[in-house]
């Protein structure tokens, strides 16, 4: 059976990583490594100005104090004790579509399992206010987590999965969108009379684009954007060349 190592960013607690492990149960011996608390938004950010703890909680599931990353490191070193066939990261609680990917702790989790030789999908499901029904998000994974272990993907890169809420139409292949960015942070007062400041979602207006991830799922397809850790804007080069 080929070795699957599973985290996410929203906590060893929460529901859409054990949906996630469950269903990747059928294709191979799934091995959890997740945050021990919320690691949202914290990207692909390593710990490194503070130990890391590792908690073996059950058979095949442990957390680590840390981010994705990090669980994806120790998880290789200290529980697999080599590269695993597959890192899948998810299932987060809300999308991670745009330029959300690039804070996106889910992505960051399968970025570094590229990073490290190993092919890597993150998944993410619609926000909903209603409980999560992670079975349409986990079956569609697992069947791409399947394809991906028949046939490989390009080195150094992942899949960024994104399902809608309900049963899909169908799976389309698209590009990562442009969101029009706006962040917003909440300013108020302590009990003691100090401001603080809390930033909140930005809106969520994405620019238009032809196979956009965001396009695709309003749609009600599964968006599956191969995404690569080379941040080089290549059509930028020439320009820059003249500029420098
Ligand atoms: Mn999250």
């Amino acid at each position: 059976m080929p070795r699957i190592l599973v985290t996410n960013d929203d906590g060893v607690y929460s529901e859409g990583l054990h949906a996630l492990a469950d269903a990747l149960r059928s294709i191979g011996d799934v091995f959890v490594v997740a945050p021990l608390g919320e690691a949202s938004a914290i990207g692909h950010a390593l710990t490194i100005a503070r130990p890391l703890r590792l908690e073996r909680l059950r058979e095949g599931v442990y957390s680590v104090d840390g981010t994705p990353a990090d669980c994806v490191n120790l998880g290789v070193v200290h529980v697999l004790m080599g590269l695993p066939d597959l890192v899948v990261s998810g299932i987060n609680k809300g999308y991670n579509l745009g330029d959300d990917v690039t804070y996106s702790g889910t992505v960051g989790g399968a970025l570094e399992g590229a990073l490290l030789g190993t092919p890597g999908i993150a998944v993410s499901l619609e926000r909903t206010s209603d409980p999560f029904d992670f079975g349409p998000a986990a079956a569609a994974t697992e069947r791409i987590a399947a394809q991906v272990l028949r046939h490989g993907l390009p080195s150094r890169t992942l899949l960024n999965l994104n399902v809608p809420r309900g049963v899909p139409k169908g799976v389309k292949v698209t590009v990562q969108g442009m969101r029009n960015h706006v962040t917003q942070v909440a300013a108020s007062m302590d009990p003691r009379g100090r401001p603080y400041y809390w930033i909140e979602e930005g809106e969520d207006t994405y620019a238009d684009g032809e196979r956009a991830d965001h396009v695709a799922v309003r749609e009600g397809y599964v968006s599956v954007t191969p995404l690569q850790p080379d941040l080089t804007a290549h059509a930028a080069l020439a320009i820059v060349e003249k500029l420098v």
